[in-house]
């Protein structure tokens, strides 16, 4: 009977070692992390990366002979559950977004120079990176439609287009491009990856677009996205990161580990609304009784709890496919996770900032920022309705159209196919009568 719920104790050791760490270390951080610049912040980091390399949990989404801990999906997952309460946490255990992604690009498919002179740093904490594809101009959904190319010239690839959106790239060292480098090839193989310094003459970081999350300008921040004009930028043929016209195909590989450790983390958020939600439930007193004993927020407090149960279970099992059958294999799970947990984290929040009220939507409680981070999940990593229609669209393959257009299930038709099939025993029934 292989059907099991448990975590191993050793596991669940690591997990709540986490669970801790993150509440007393990280969570005091958040609230003074706004007055530190990026240099300052980092120092402030190094001594908990220390802790958490200590334990043996550094950058564990690796393999182990680069350093990870070769966690399976599930493994990772609950990990990512304790470090997505706080935009801070996977910053000090070395998997934060997208350099956790970019290191798993590299590892796959970078050159030995490719990694020593990249994954290597990128590991040790010692360097950025930044994911450019998404384009102002093209729809970021389709990625088929990218404008961005990359020439050969000389030997040398010439870079030129704009990016938008490519977290971090204003403190980052190097950006992976996404680029179109064979314009007549098939659409999913029109575009590569390469590895671009920032410091190449020709990448100009415009900005960091402020957004609903950081809506004032800033410049140099961790987590600001980056506009980006890409003018004549020359790289060595070398920096081709895996084969020509391969960079779909990489990016599936990040993608899909990705969004189960992104729905692992929104319900982090969630529980932390959560929990926000049902001890002011148990504080605020209007009309006669508590939050707490009015059925509207009883009834907020029940769908949250069973919204994140489902949740949970969707994407362990998704996680779980994974590790089991491969990452193509859990391609529906993954589709039904991305566009069900984004709305439940947004549900969730949404409650716990209604139930506080003022207090809720004011900047002294973590919950309006929380909201306007939980926006942007029904459509980064792929639009919700585009995940529903790719759900849709597979499990209607195991379906097909009555070849005389009645449906199935139509009762008269059944009833006089049984009429039909059970003449003798009707017969039977009324011969008695
Ligand atoms: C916080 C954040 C971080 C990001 N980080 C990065 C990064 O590091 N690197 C990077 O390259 N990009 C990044 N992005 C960009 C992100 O990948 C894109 O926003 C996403 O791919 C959607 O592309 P788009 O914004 O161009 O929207 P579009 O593709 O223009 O889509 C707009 C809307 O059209 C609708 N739509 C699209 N297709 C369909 C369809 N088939 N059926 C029905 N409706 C549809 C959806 O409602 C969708 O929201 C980030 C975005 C955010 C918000």
């Amino acid at each position: 009977m292989a059907w099991d719920f448990s975590t191993d104790p050793e596991f669940q050791a690591q997990l709540d070692w986490m669970r801790d760490f993150v509440r007393k270390e990280i969570w005091p951080l958040e609230t003074l992390a706004e007055a530190l610049d990026h240099d300052r912040l980092k120092r402030a980091y190094a001594p908990l990366q220390d802790q958490v390399r200590a334990r043996g949990l550094w950058a564990a989404h690796l393999p182990p002979e680069l350093g990870g801990q070769g966690f399976g999906q599930v493994k990772l997952g609950l990990m990512h559950e304790i470090l997505g309460s706080s935009p801070f946490a996977p910053n000090a255990f070395g998997n934060q977004a997208p350099d956790s992604g970019n290191s798993e690009i590299l590892a796959l498919a970078g050159t030995p120079e490719q990694k020593e002179r990249w994954l290597e740093p990128l590991l040790a904490g010692d360097i950025h990176s930044a994911f450019s594809m998404t384009e102002p101009d093209t729809a970021g959904s389709d990625p088929t439609l990218l404008k961005t190319s990359a020439v050969l010239d000389g030997g040398d690839w010439v870079i030129n287009g704009r990016k938008w959106f490519s977290s971090n790239a204003s403190i980052a060292d190097f950006l992976i491009v996404m680029a179109v480098t064979d314009p007549d090839a098939r659409p999913h193989q029109r575009a590569s990856m390469l590895i671009v310094p920032v410091d190449t003459p020709g990448v100009n970081i415009l900005r960091d677009v402020p957004t609903m999350e950081h809506p004032w300008e800033e410049y140099g921040k961790l987590g600001g996205h980056a506009e980006i004009l890409y003018e004549d930028v020359r790289v060595p043929a070398e920096a081709l990161l895996g084969a020509q016209g391969a960079g779909f195909l990489i990016a599936q590989h990040r993608l899909y580990p990705g969004r189960i450790h992104h729905c692992m983390r929104w319900l982090g958020v969630s529980a932390r609304a959560f929990d926000m939600l049902c001890e002011y439930s148990l504080t605020r007193y209007a009309h006669g009784s508590l939050l707490s004993e009015k059925e509207t927020v009883q009834n907020w407090i029940a769908d949250s709890a069973a919204q994140m149960q489902a949740s949970r279970l969707m994407t362990l099992h998704a996680a779980w496919v994974m590790d089991t059958q491969g990452a193509s294999a859990a391609r529906k799970e993954i589709s039904m996770i991305k566009f069900f947990g984004a709305q439940v984290l947004h549900d969730v929040i949404d409650r716990a900032l209604q139930a506080h009220g003022a207090l809720g939507y004011s900047t002294d409680m973590p919950l309006e920022a929380m909201y306007r981070y939980a926006r942007a999940a029904r459509f980064y990593d792929g639009p919700d309705e585009v995940h529903r229609a790719s759900l849709a669209r597979q499990i209607l393959r195991g379906f097909e159209a009555p070849a005389d257009g009645v449906p199935t299930q139509h009762v008269p038709t059944r009833r006089a196919a049984a009429r039909a099939r059970f003449a003798h025993l009707l017969e039977a029934v009324t011969s008695n009568d």
